[in-house]
């Protein structure tokens, strides 16, 4: 018996995660996957980001589904545009031998009526933003009245992004007899309050700090004057030649003009935030993805999710406000068990909020020195 069939997976979802290449179930998986198929339950489940949270509701839900009906079953309820569509393309891929089981996408920015016309077709899962997905209910083009399990995935950034009227609004839509399954990386209160007031009993699982996703991000400050943080960044990105990496700014402002400067100077860097077009930021993710982009300038709410594999270091340009942030920054790197780099830029000012984080992550940075030109020159 494979690792994942133990798990009580079938032949066909134990087919396509064979063409997938996955060897052993990560630890959410272990966890979350035989819990769900053996119990109608809710569940609150914390891991970090890429610990392998999809697969762990997308293989249950897809086992469970009844591919032969054409009614929507399942929900899931995801932040953001780009992570509707890697969640959708991954089930997709995981149940590509279960004939006519059939995951929609459907997000702000693309055709409205198109989405409608795909859900019409026949959608047994339907992946959503919460504001989309409020939009097509209030037009009748998406009946959720008949779902057996709704995902909230991400449930702390939807919140953060200010989702919550939305996310109770379709709920309301749901009915009441169905199991719903909370993945977060982290459980501010607003998540716990959530899962109080939506949830009946629900089944706890947690993954501890020890997972993959944390342990194997080494974490680095770089003390700098106020005005020598381009400067250092341009040095950061010097000594690692073979960097491949996510920059994060504080501000769409900010993102926007450390991309041009990093252009300018002949680096291979791009912008990824709200005041691109949807097209502009397909483009630039699209580039990163193939790694036609070396360095991806992005604010935190742009950059919230993407699943690149490859990241090997983020730069905090300008530290975030919450701590819960930084979390989310460093999870881009040291996914899928590789190890990654999460570097910050701080000036003298700021030093304290390192050691707010140190407690958090129950990890310590290293004091590392931006290296010099010699430095560079030897590498
Ligand atoms: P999360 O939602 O927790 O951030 P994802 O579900 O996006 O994580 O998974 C992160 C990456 O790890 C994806 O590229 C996914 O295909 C890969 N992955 C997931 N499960 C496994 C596994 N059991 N073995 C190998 N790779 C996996
Ligand atoms: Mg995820």
């Amino acid at each position: 018996m494979s690792a994942f069939e133990v798990l009580g997976l079938d032949k066909p979802l134990l087919d396509a995660i064979t063409d997938l290449g996955f060897e052993k179930p990560s630890e959410v998986q272990e966890k979350a996957i035989p819990l769900l198929l053996s119990e109608e339950t809710d569940l609150v489940a914390l891991a970090q980001t890429g610990t392998g949270k999809t697969a762990a509701f997308g293989f249950p839900m897809i086992q469970k589904i009844q591919a032969e009906s054409r009614t929507t079953q399942g929900l899931i309820l995801s932040p953001t545009r780009e992570l509707c569509l890697q969640i959708t393309n991954e089930l997709q891929l995981y149940s590509k031998y279960i004939k006519g089981l059939n995951t929609v996408a459907i997000y702000g920015g693309a055709s409205i009526t198109e989405q409608a016309r795909q859900i019409k077709r026949g959608a047994q899962i339907v992946v959503a933003t919460p504001g989309r997905m409020k939009d097509m209910i209030g037009r009748g083009m998406v009946d959720i009245s008949k779902i057996d399990y709704c995902v909230l995935d991400e449930a702390d950034e939807m919140l953060n992004m200010g989702f919550y009227e939305d996310i109770k609004d379709i709920l309301s839509n749901t009915p009441q007899e169905k199991f719903t399954w909370l993945f977060s990386a982290t459980m501010p209160k607003e998540v716990a309050s959530i899962a109080k007031k939506f949830m009946h009993k629900p089944k706890e699982i947690t993954v501890g700090a020890k997972n993959a996703g944390a342990t194997t991000v080494q974490h680095e400050y770089y003390t700098v004057g106020g005005r020598d943080r381009y400067s250092a960044l341009k040095r950061l990105a010097d000594a690692n030649p073979g960097i491949f990496s996510v920059i994060f700014c504080r501000t769409k402002r900010d993102t926007q003009k450390v991309a041009e400067k990093l252009i300018e100077d002949g680096y291979n860097a791009g912008a990824l935030h709200g005041d691109l077009s949807q097209n502009q930021r397909d483009l630039v993710m699209n580039a990163f993805r193939k790694k036609q982009v070396q360095l991806l300038v992005a604010t935190d709410v742009a950059a919230r999710g993407i699943d690149v594999d490859d990241v090997t270091h983020v730069i905090n340009y300008q530290l975030p406000d919450e701590i819960e942030t930084y979390t989310h920054r460093s999870g881009r790197t040291g996914r899928a068990g590789k190890s990654g780099i999460s570097m910050v830029i701080v000036t003298r000012s700021e030093l304290r909020k390192i050691n707010a984080i140190e407690k958090k992550i129950k990890q310590d940075f290293i004091a590392k020195k931006i290296p010099t030109g010699i430095e560079i020159c030897e590498i």
